[in-house]
């Protein structure tokens, strides 16, 4: 079992290699996963520990194929793993993130019946996961993660989570749309997410309206028309997709109200599970690791949920429609 102890990890598994790649102090707010776009775990962390000006990388933490993790970083200080990156109007996540590295090889191209990393390895079939990426590029071969990773992924996330109320656990492309990939639609993140943050495996991530009143909008930018009144204070959302300031919500209630909110006036709902739950017994955890993964099934076109498919293709509506419906008497 992992355990922490002065922002180090113990337990099996568990080795420190120490980065001299480090900034500031750093008390984490988020958590950001990434995979290392390498050959195997020894490679990656050779590389995130090469000092400057070879090197130009680190994380914290660097977990392999077979769940292994190895430290770079004890969790108080800054590593060098976001780059240009923001969320929720925060720039520069490496400030405010923990930075987890997933040995993987990331995207492949195919040549003939074989699967080939940028770095000329060959991956047979059944380490592939066909898969579109949600930023779009359409179905696209990426490495798939193994079972253990996924599972020691998670565990992980739930003791940093616990330990530092950290708000989110969020992928290297959430906070750098557009310039990144990882940790790519072979990961299960929402599943990893929802589960780190204690919500449960198979419930939806709950929300909660923190403004008195709250526009919910056909898009994801205040220029976006309202949709119906405002949503009371209260009102409980679960989040279909989160970007960087606006999330895309169903309105809980069987109402089928759906539309976007500002990130600046929701707050996850209230843990359902007791303090003593939090740890779960490791059978139960790998169970639940094996439904996530079998959301990304080697091999198959991933589903996504249609919402999100919807999200992706709202369109702007015209200008005088939206100055007409802005609406200054409510937040978002
Ligand atoms: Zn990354």
């Amino acid at each position: 079992m992992l355990k922490l102890k002065d922002h180090r990890l113990t337990g099996t598994g568990v080795s420190q290699q120490p980065t001299p790649n480090t900034g500031g102090a750093l008390r984490p707010r988020f958590l950001i996963l990434h995979y290392t776009a390498g050959r195997d775990l020894e490679s990656s962390v050779r590389s995130l520990n090469t000092r400057k000006p070879q090197g130009n990388a680190s994380a914290h933490v660097v977990i392999g194929r077979d769940g292994r993790i190895v430290q770079l970083a004890p969790f108080s200080v800054q590593t060098w793993h976001a780059g240009v990156s923001q969320w929720n109007g925060i720039n520069g996540l490496n400030a405010h993130a923990i930075g987890i590295e997933l040995d993987n090889a990331g995207r492949l191209h195919q040549e003939g019946d074989r699967f080939v990393a940028w770095f000329g390895k060959a991956y047979p079939p059944r380490e592939v996961v066909q898969a579109a990426h949600p930023h779009g590029g359409g179905p696209q071969p990426w490495h798939a993660y193994s079972e253990v990773q996924i599972a020691r992924t998670l565990e992980l996330c739930e003791l940093l989570v616990a330990q530092y109320g950290l708000q989110d656990v969020l992928g290297h492309e959430d906070v750098a749309r557009g310039r990144k990939t990882d940790p790519g639609p072979a990961f299960p993140l929402t599943a990893v997410r929802a589960r780190a943050l204690g919500r449960g495996m198979d419930a939806d991530p709950r929300w909660v309206v923190t403004a008195s009143r709250l526009n919910i909008r056909s898009g994801p930018a205040a220029s976006f028309d309202t949709l119906g009144p405002a949503l009371p204070k209260g009102t409980e959302l679960i989040r279909l997709e989160a970007q960087d300031r606006w999330s895309h919500v169903e309105v809980v209630g069987g109402t089928d109200r759906e539309g976007w909110v500002s990130n600046d006036f929701i707050a996850p709902a209230p843990r359902p599970r007791s303090a003593g739950e939090t740890v779960l017994p490791r059978s139960q955890r790998s169970t639940s690791a094996a439904r996530a993964r079998s959301r990304a099934a080697p091999v198959q076109p991933a589903k996504r949920p249609v919402s999100r498919r919807k999200a992706t293709s709202i369109q702007l509506p015209p200008k005088s429609a939206t100055r007409r419906t802005a609406s200054k008497s409510a937040a978002g």
